[in-house]
């Protein structure tokens, strides 16, 4: 391992902590992420005439986004009213990087400082996602692009809500198939479950490939999370080595 890397791995408290068994701490932090699952126990809506309507309009909306080009999407974003969230937040979070990367990374919504910023992860679970990074070799703009699925803060950095998910989402829709990422690395359970549609754990959607619009995934804690969950890391670290091994597969299939 190189000394640079060591250094890394230190900042990201993985050294010299390998693989930890699950603690009691973490389950219980899983557990309580899972019940604050956006939408869990959500009411099932009833189709009625004006929700069909309401149906097409976002359909109508969407796939207005999804013809748009990089230019036409930030001023889409830039403007976007279609939440309650524009009118609490100091700005939009489009996202950041290179535009043509195989490496996608998405996290859940602008913090305070993203909000100040304009850019996402500049806060202290930016400064760790850059040690991930550059714990396998990758930085933050070069063939790589970062983007949330909100581009707004919640207020409070609240978790977001389905409406505001659902308004939200064409954008990083659009922004996938302008960038066309090799993989994907989805940062926390928000995100992976936006993503891959479902309400599964990050423990359980780990260390396989899942899909989002063909484009291969791999899911792995948020590093706001890990912040808090020292014993987590280890298993971040195992995902990053996941996907840079799965990056290296799909880059000699072609
Ligand atoms: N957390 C996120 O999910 N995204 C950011 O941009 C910052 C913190």
């Amino acid at each position: 391992m190189s000394s640079r890397r060591e250094l890394f791995l230190e900042e990201m408290g993985l050294t010299p902590l390998w693989r930890l068994r699950r603690t009691e701490t973490a389950v219980e932090a899983e557990d309580e992420e899972q019940r604050r699952a956006p939408g869990a126990g959500a009411d099932f809506a009833v189709a009625t005439p004006a929700l069909a309507q309401a149906g097409m309009a976002a359909a109508d909306r969407a796939a207005r986004i999804g013809r748009m080009d990089w230019v036409e999407l930030k001023a889409a974003v830039a403007a976007c009213t279609a939440c309650g969230l524009r009118k609490t937040c100091t700005q939009t979070v489009f996202g950041v990087g290179d535009e043509a990367a195989d490496w996608l990374l998405v996290g859940e919504a602008p913090g305070a400082e993203e909000d100040a910023r304009g850019e996402p992860f500049v806060g202290q679970a930016g400064k760790l996602l850059d040690a991930m990074l550059a714990s396998i070799d990758l930085k933050r703009g070069k063939d790589v692009y970062i983007a949330n699925v909100l581009k707004c803060r919640p207020p409070g950095n609240r978790n977001p809500e389905h409406a505001e998910v659902e308004q939200c989402s064409p954008f990083l829709a659009r922004q996938v198939a302008l960038i066309r990422p090799k993989l994907i690395l989805a940062l926390g359970r928000f995100a992976c479950q936006t993503l891959l549609d479902s309400d599964a754990s990050i423990a359980s959607l780990r260390g396989r490939v899942h899909r989002y619009q063909g484009v291969p995934l791999i899911v792995t804690y948020h590093p706001a999370y890990l912040l808090r969950s020292l014993p987590d890391k280890a298993k971040a670290w195992e995902d990053l080595c996941f996907a840079r091994r799965t990056m290296a597969d799909l880059r000699e299939r072609v």
